[in-house]
């Protein structure tokens, strides 16, 4: 095979794995973000359940101070009543201690009910707590793993942008810029094989004289239909 020719396509492939190394480490970090987003949603649930708990908690206590203040209520009532001169005031008085009978009745009614949420969302919030833990733990063990292989990634990616330095230190000028040119619309497919006799940048079959060109290999050859560098893939044993 033509040298420039060799070369051109060891750099076109370092250039694909270049590429290719983004999308890799963006892939490893969206592993990592579902999981985080995961442990955020159980987080927001315990925001919600203990802003709820504090809400029905707090009307709990209005209810027990209604109800002290009922209890007093029903003293001084009481107290009246050796002071009672007539049949309407006495009318009055026992109509007005039953009313606060029912709101007492009333008030604690109410107690019970918001009791009972309470004791359901405390439960609801025990869970949720046992999952956050759990998602936390999630989220940890593979922020190690992602850590790892992201790592691993910037390595191998060290080492071919190496490869592609040395590489480079005797490349050809002009090859390099007509290869560039070429990349500047071709991205990472500015050079490619030729398979079953067709450009495997645009697909499109090529003529025998061209093909017969790409197999000798003696120069760069571009394709006749989209302009890319074409070789013929060495098939493998
Ligand atoms: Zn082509």
């Amino acid at each position: 095979m033509n040298k420039y020719l060799e070369e051109l396509v060891k750099l076109s492939k370092f250039d694909a794995k270049i590429s290719a190394f983004d999308p890799r480490i963006e892939s490893e970090n969206e592993k990592l973000a579902a999981y985080v987003n995961v442990a955020e949603e159980v987080k927001g649930n315990i925001n919600t359940l203990e802003t709820e708990i504090e809400d029905i908690t707090s009307k709990i206590s209005k209810n027990n101070m209604h109800l002290a203040e009922l209890k007093t209520k029903l003293e001084d009532i009481s107290k009246k009543h050796s002071a009672v001169k007539t049949e309407k005031e006495l009318k009055a008085l026992q109509l007005e201690e039953e009313i606060s009978k029912e709101q007492i009745t009333f008030a604690n009614e109410e107690i019970i009910r918001f009791d009972a949420i309470v004791t359901t969302k405390e439960e609801q919030l025990k869970e949720f707590q046992v999952r956050l833990t759990e998602e936390e733990t999630n989220v940890k063990e593979l922020k190690i793993l992602v850590d790892t292989n992201i790592e691993n990634i910037s390595v191998e990616r060290n080492e071919v942008y190496e490869d592609r330095s040395k590489l480079l230190e005797k490349f050809d000028n002009k090859i390099l810029t007509f290869y560039q040119k070429i990349k500047r619309w071709a991205v990472d497919t500015a050079v490619v094989p030729v398979k079953k006799q067709a450009c495997y940048g645009c697909f499109m079959k090529i003529n025998d004289k061209v093909y017969n060109e790409v197999i000798k290999s003696d120069e760069i050859v571009n394709c006749p239909h989209c302009g890319r560098i074409l070789y013929k893939e060495v098939e493998e044993a």
